[in-house]
């Protein structure tokens, strides 16, 4: 027997910025409100454009910053983002890649647009998501996964949509990337009149973001235009979508992490004093630097 679980808000952007002079975001939480008990073990949705950006030699982004206690999962949808950092990895995400780097103990890195997607212009468009770790894990090795497009495995609804999976389990696919606490990230994409009931584990915190479209959730909650989210209760095990036109969708589902949070800037730990010493650490050189 399924049952829906039940939605507990539908919200828009709580606040718009830009990280460094790449990212153009609207933040789907934590800044309108939503508080970390509804969403974790994530910590922050940030939706980058879609932004058309105009042809330049120099390529947009944020230099040199640190991260420590937590994860940084960034999905490119349009245009591709170059990165480098101290543990030695640098890349390039391209559109349908997913770079999941572990922070834990403590990463430098760099994040640009890519030299020839700069040179040339065109619409961006991202997702960076902060996705914490137990206190257990917080201080162990960074760990680095480039995930690309051909890995991430596609399940087929037979009505005309899909879903990539990119962590977690869906109807017998195991999603590309190790996770440290179980966790289900989707990749969705519907077509118009479509209906599908997606399975997300009894007990895991759950959100359905829509990039673009118009859905409903369970007959009645509606996310409609474009960069909207709704949370979902933790009991139940299922999600009833219907799209009314094409749309495009991140399913995200997790257990919570019940432990303390103090989090400042690119830092996210349990206390205030390891936050300060997180501080000191970066300053000192001890999370490395980028060569
Ligand atoms: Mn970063």
């Amino acid at each position: 027997m399924t049952t829906l679980k039940k939605v507990t808000g539908v919200h828009g952007p709580g606040a718009n910025y830009w990280v460094g002079d790449g990212f153009p975001v609207r933040n789907l939480f934590p800044s309108n409100g939503i508080q970390n008990q509804e969403v974790s073990p994530f910590l922050m949705f940030d939706y980058a454009g879609p932004t058309v950006f105009k042809p330049s030699n120099q390529s947009p982004g944020v230099g040199e910053h640190p991260h420590r206690g937590f994860e940084t999962v960034t999905i490119a949808y349009q245009g591709s983002v170059a990165h480098r950092d101290s543990a030695g990895n640098s890349g390039v995400i391209y559109p349908g890649d997913v770079q999941w780097m572990t922070a834990a103990s403590g990463v430098v890195h760099e994040e640009f647009h890519e030299a020839d997607f700069a040179r040339n212009g065109g619409i961006f468009e991202m997702v960076q998501l902060w996705v914490n770790l137990p206190k257990a894990y917080k201080m162990t090795a960074p760990r680095y996964q480039a995930i690309t497009k051909e890995q991430i495995p596609v399940v087929e609804f037979g009505t005309g949509g899909q879903a990539r999976v990119i962590a977690g389990e869906l109807k017998g696919s195991k999603g590309a990337a190790l996770t440290f606490t179980p966790i289900n990230l989707f990749d969705v994409t519907l077509k118009a009149g479509e209906k599908v009931t997606l399975p997300v584990p009894d007990g895991h915190n759950t959100l359905v973001m829509l990039r673009k479209g118009n859905i409903s959730l369970n007959g009645s909650a509606k996310l409609e235009n474009e960069a909207k989210i709704a949370t979902l209760a933790p009991s139940g095990d299922a999600v009833e979508i219907e799209a009314s036109e094409d749309s495009t969708l991140l399913i995200l589902s997790g257990e919570p992490i019940h432990e303390p949070i103090a989090s400042q800037g690119p830092f996210v730990m349990n206390t205030h004093d390891e936050i300060i010493q997180a501080m000191v650490d970066y300053r000192a050189g001890r999370m490395g630097r980028l060569s």
